[in-house]
């Protein structure tokens, strides 16, 4: 969807910026946005409220530059962005431009800004426990999840027994999936689920060990990451039926971006290889 509502140079007073100066006497900002919005509806029915309506958006915008005080221009745009995704849902991404016409620097140019993109991203996270009570744990730890300010539609699936995978001498798992929307970026939800993770009681003792709560982020939009820190997607889904099969209930058609298969798919390739190894042994 490459729908876009387009807002240029809105003229703003503030009193941002890093010198005294700035703070005390103001300046004018110029912002400028770009809207990801699905506007096929307004276009059929011609009524302003199947739409993103500019001037409110203009005017929220206006507020929060003359109202707040940042040193940095980064920290402006990052916040006209949150304002924005947090108060009109239909807006799934926007671009955000702050510029400075009046700079207080000793030599001449036209402006100087920043720009940013910023979106609502979809996310699919692992979750398993096999210490206390677990389902309890789990359903916990999405409420936790779900209550956050940056995370919107989390859906939990239904929750599976399965067998322990690679330690295989400990209590069986219970294991499910979590389909989430969110404003944060990867690191930013990482530290969050590792927060929850150590919220629950969790020690990391032993690699795949026991434990009362995993939380994996499986797919994040359909970006690729080699940083062992967070490696996107998780390399382990292909192997993992008790992953595939949660996946498969939350949507089916969600394609993994680097095997481009859907994950129904790879469940299937998995299930005939494990039948296939079950007739060599
Ligand atoms: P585990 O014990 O399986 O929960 O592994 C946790 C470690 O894996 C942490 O140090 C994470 O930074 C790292 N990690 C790498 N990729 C991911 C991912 N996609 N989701 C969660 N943790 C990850």
């Amino acid at each position: 969807m490459t729908d876009k509502i387009i807002i240029e140079d809105l003229e703003c007073f503030g009193y941002h910026g890093v010198l005294a100066e700035e703070k005390k006497l103001g300046q004018k900002f110029l912002i400028s946005m770009e809207l990801s919005v699905d506007t096929t509806l307004a276009a059929e029915t011609d009524a302003c409220k199947d739409t993103v309506d500019y001037s409110r958006i203009c005017s929220q915008v206006k507020d929060l530059v003359q109202e707040e005080v940042y040193d940095l221009i980064e920290t402006l745009a990052e916040q006209i962005a949150r304002k924005i995704l947090h108060s009109f849902s239909s807006v799934t991404m926007l671009q955000v431009t702050v510029k400075k016409p009046w700079a207080p620097l000793m030599t001449s140019l036209g402006t100087v800004g920043v720009q940013i993109t910023r979106g609502w991203h979809r996310v699919y996270l692992g979750v398993g426990s096999n210490i206390g009570d677990s389902k309890g744990t789990i359903e916990k730890a999405a409420l936790l999840l779900s209550r956050h300010k940056d995370i919107r539609n989390l859906r939990l699936t239904s929750l599976i027994s399965t067998k322990p995978y690679g330690v295989k001498d400990q209590p069986d798992f219970v294991n499910g999936a979590i389909y989430l929307e969110t404003i944060l970026e990867p690191k930013a939800l990482l530290r969050i689920t590792q927060s929850i993770e150590k919220e629950m009681g969790r020690e990391r003792k032993q690699h795949w060990g026991p434990r009362t709560l995993d939380l994996d982020i499986l797919f994040f939009d359909d970006r690729i990451s080699d940083d062992p820190q967070l490696l996107l997607p998780h390399p382990e889904i292909p192997k993992r039926d008790f992953v595939l099969a949660p996946l498969t209930e939350l949507n089916p058609y969600l394609i993994h971006p680097v095997y481009r298969k859907q994950v129904s798919e790879l469940l299937d390739d998995l299930t005939r290889k494990a039948s296939y190894e079950k007739t060599l042994a």
